[in-house]
């Protein structure tokens, strides 16, 4: 399996790639991401034996469709290590850690099933654990192949950054220089970052909003010569490894919707609580490759670029001003990162067509597609969307708690709203849990007049000692800060 990118490189400025060249890296040299020349099927025969497999031998089984560079045994050994009951241990009462992704079924609604596929056991309580923990064994393993390392540079507002710090701590070759707005995330998300006392995790706090911390590593970036002596990286969510390891889960959802070991294969539909566009990316990608997904149900905040174009099919990038700061925050997005890679395929695979919408989003900030046949294709790969606002979710959160016994956080609260307006008689719905309602507390006490449920081992996280280096909005200092600590 190689690689070319959605602006042409590797077809027309080079070879394609192979998964272990592009793994370290993130956009192409051209600007544009990385795809797969076509997508690998999974058979008939395949299908029914991957229903037996435990999750970390399916991620095997998945990854080595898209790795086939690396030893089909270590991919089994780095997938065995990170899908362990150990490590994705947060799960509800009742519920088997060793399943990795539990089904919740919550009820017969519209004739059908609705459930939820819990992702937020890992150690930071959202589903970035999920491919973000598998990406901390294939760096180490690739980075010890050359004797190389890495200094991973990032900026968060919360769940992102948290998810690579529990990734990336204690692994060999590896540190992490995470920036964080000072004193602007929520009391749990803070703790949970700079309570980590791992010798290669550096907290940066900056004295600032979130905009000057990414401002810091755009900057950081941009200068080649301090990138390449440094050996910067990163792990945003355009990471091609990333998008992969969430493939995974949609065949773990579908078999276990669909009977588990001793089931039969039906049509499923997933809906998706979606910001960047990578987790429903990922769903995209295991109905190309063959599972038996009928509808991938996009559910958007108020931040709704991405209902926008799968409703009228205009694609228009929201200025700072007009994104929202909502009660889903990880879903606070103006532009979908990862939305290239299905673009790419709406166009028919056409490189130079989607460099060229893409050139015209950064002239005119967006495209219109409404009435094309590249926007036919919408249907054709199962795609629909819907909207949520901050009303919806708490009604949501309070319905879902009276009718089933069940707390969902609020960007899971999105999905099940968004999903409610596509069921459809006789095709199981499957809501995919993002978060932990421990992490958005303050909108369940607004919904429920009560506390979230925590997790056992988080009862103590906000008074832990913290580990943490304020630094002021100035990239120099930065800079200055990182080439001290790099130990390179
Ligand atoms: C990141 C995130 C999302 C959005 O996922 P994308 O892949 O960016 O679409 C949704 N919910 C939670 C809790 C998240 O952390």
């Amino acid at each position: 399996m190689k690689y070319i990118s959605t602006r042409g490189a590797g077809l027309t400025s080079g070879e394609p790639q192979s998964f272990s060249s592009i793994l370290l890296g993130g956009l192409a040299p051209d600007g544009g991401l990385y795809l797969p020349t076509e997508y690998p099927q999974v058979t008939a025969d395949e299908l029914r034996a991957w229903r037996q497999l435990s999750y970390a031998e399916l991620a095997a089984k998945v990854l080595a469709k898209f790795a086939g560079d690396i030893p089909a045994e270590i991919l089994a050994d780095l997938t065995k290590r990170t899908y362990t009951a150990e490590v994705y241990r947060n799960v509800r009462p009742g519920e088997d850690a060793a399943d990795i992704t539990p089904l919740l079924p919550l009820g017969v609604e519209g004739d059908t099933q609705l459930s939820l596929l819990a992702l937020s056991n890992g150690p930071t309580l959202a589903f970035k654990d999920m491919a973000m923990q598998l990406l901390g064994n294939l760096f180490e393993y690739a980075l010890a192949q050359h004797g190389d390392a890495l200094n991973i540079l990032g900026a968060t507002s919360g769940d992102t950054g948290s998810a690579a710090e529990y990734a990336m701590r204690g692994k060999e070759g590896i540190r992490v220089f995470m920036l964080s707005p000072a004193g602007k995330m929520s009391a749990f998300q803070t703790a949970q970052m700079y309570s980590l006392q791992d010798p290669n995790i550096f907290n940066l706090a900056v004295e600032g909003v979130f905009d000057d911390a990414q401002d810091i590593v755009k900057a950081v970036s941009n200068d080649h010569a301090y990138k390449a002596r440094y050996k910067i990286g990163t792990v945003n969510s355009i990471n091609w490894a990333r998008v992969v390891a969430q493939v995974v889960y949609y065949f773990k959802g579908y078999f276990a919707a669909t009977g588990g070991k001793s089931g039969q294969d039906g049509e499923v539909s997933f809906t998706v609580p979606s910001g960047n566009f990578g987790n429903v990316c990922a769903g995209h990608i295991a109905r190309m490759m063959g599972l038996p997904i009928r509808k991938l149900v996009v559910a958007t905040n108020e931040n709704d670029v991405l209902d926008e174009f799968f409703r009228t099919g205009r694609y228009r990038v929201r200025k700072s001003a007009e994104t929202f700061h909502t009660s889903s925050p990880s879903m606070d997005i103006s532009k979908a990162s990862n939305f290239e890679r299905f673009l790419f395929d709406l166009l028919g695979r056409d490189a130079t067509a989607t460099a060229d919408l893409l050139k015209k989003v950064e002239r005119e900030g967006g495209f219109d597609l409404s009435g094309s046949e590249a926007f036919a294709r919408v249907a054709k790969f199962g795609f629909v969307s819907g909207r949520s606002t901050h009303a919806d979710r708490l009604a949501t959160i309070q319905d879902v708690a009276k009718r089933y016994d069940v707390v969902i956080d609020t960007h899971t609260a999105d999905g099940v709203k968004v999903a409610r307006e596509a069921l459809e008689p006789g095709v199981p719905m499957v809501v995919l849990e993002t978060a932990q309602p421990a992490k958005f507390a303050e909108t369940i006490r607004e919904a429920l007049h009560r506390e979230p449920p925590r997790p056992a081992g988080f009862e103590q996280l906000e008074s832990l000692p913290q580990r943490f280096e304020t630094v002021p909005n100035d990239v120099e200092r930065v800079k200055a800060y990182i080439a001290e600590h790099t130990g390179l």
